[in-house]
């Protein structure tokens, strides 16, 4: 037998009886590669479609009992090192289109980058959208997520998303059948994002490039954004309320600021934030970021909950 594996003898069985697909399909992709955190073993298949009907094809055909998972920019999300079984589907170019609808709307594909959308909006003197300057995720991600930063949020500019059902079928749902909440999304069954309508409101170019060049400036000074990161690990505990309790500040009281566990660290800066500083695992960062809820909860009763989505397997 060949001991040199192919990508034929790799596939799984499913794969093999997919009709054609136009798009790309990437057998044992290695997810550390497209992750901020660059950890993450192998995904069984990652599907990047060529465009919505390839990808509508590719859902129809996918069996039932296949799991299935999508994946942004993966800003976010924290893979564990023994991959993902199943097909993970990740949206490229062709859903990165970002343009101005009617006078004072924005779409995007849910591939496009929120800063993307931010300065599209602002050469456009569309303000309200500037919160997507310091936000590193895809579109597909911020509704996803409900981001948000700054005092605005995705549930407060979302207009509608399009969106494609397990099975492949297309649907457009407005904000308010999501159920939006601080960093939630309540739609109930599997939903993949695929492009989403903007309101924004008429404004001064020059100012709205003014404020996202401020919150550019604070995100540096205030956040590791350089580092392999997954942003803030845990949810504040009081939501989006600013005078409620934050989550940095339950860890640093627990004396977290700069904990190791190998080469994965509590960011000394922003102690809300986990980093790689080069060859922590996923299991070492997870560790770490139980320990930290521990020592928070010993510390001060309070229970954080993880904000970072974290998927996969721990083994192979
Ligand atoms: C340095 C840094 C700073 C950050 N600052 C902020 C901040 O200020 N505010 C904030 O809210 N977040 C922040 N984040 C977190 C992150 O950028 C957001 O949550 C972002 O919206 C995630 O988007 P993504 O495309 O990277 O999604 P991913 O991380 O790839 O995925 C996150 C979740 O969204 C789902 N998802 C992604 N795309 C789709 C789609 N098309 N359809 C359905 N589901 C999908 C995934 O399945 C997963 O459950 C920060 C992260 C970093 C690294």
């Amino acid at each position: 037998m060949n001991a040199e594996a192919t990508p034929m003898n790799i596939m799984p069985d499913w794969l093999n009886a997919l009709p054609p697909l136009r798009g790309k399909l990437m057998p044992d992709f290695v997810m550390g590669d497209i992750c901020w955190f660059r950890v993450g073993g192998p995904a069984d298949v990652v599907f990047m479609p060529a465009d919505i009907d390839d990808l509508s094809a590719f859902l129809a055909a996918l069996p039932e009992d296949v799991p299935l998972s999508v994946l942004g920019a993966g800003s976010n999300v924290l893979v564990r090192d023994g991959g993902i079984r199943g097909a993970v589907i990740r949206l490229g170019a062709a859903f990165g289109q970002v343009t101005q609808s009617g006078d004072d709307e924005m779409t995007a594909g849910a591939a496009a980058l929120d800063v993307r959308v931010a300065r599209a909006a602002a050469d456009a003197a569309l303000s309200g959208l500037s919160f997507y300057r310091g936000i590193p995720g895809s579109i597909g991600g911020a509704v996803a997520m409900n981001a948000g930063a700054y005092g605005g949020e995705t549930g407060d500019v979302l207009v509608n998303v399009e969106w494609l059902d397990r099975k492949g079928e297309k649907h457009v749902s407005a904000v308010d059948e999501l159920n939006l909440s601080y960093r939630h999304n309540g739609q109930q069954d599997f939903a993949l994002y695929t492009s989403a309508r903007f309101k924004a409101v008429r404004g001064d170019k020059a100012k709205i490039i003014a404020e996202m060049e401020e919150i550019s400036d604070k995100r540096e000074d205030s956040q590791p954004v350089k580092s392999r990161t997954g942003g803030s690990t845990f949810k504040n505990p009081d939501g989006a309320d600013p005078e409620g309790l934050k989550a940095w500040k339950l860890i640093d009281a627990a004396g977290c600021r700069g904990l190791r566990v190998g080469d994965a660290q509590v960011s000394e800066q922003h102690c809300n934030f986990l980093i790689n500083h080069g060859v922590a695992t996923a299991q070492d960062l997870e560790t770490l970021g139980e320990t930290v809820r521990q020592r928070v909860l010993d510390h001060s009763g309070v229970t954080l909950h993880w904000e970072i989505k974290r998927m996969g397997e721990a083994h192979a």
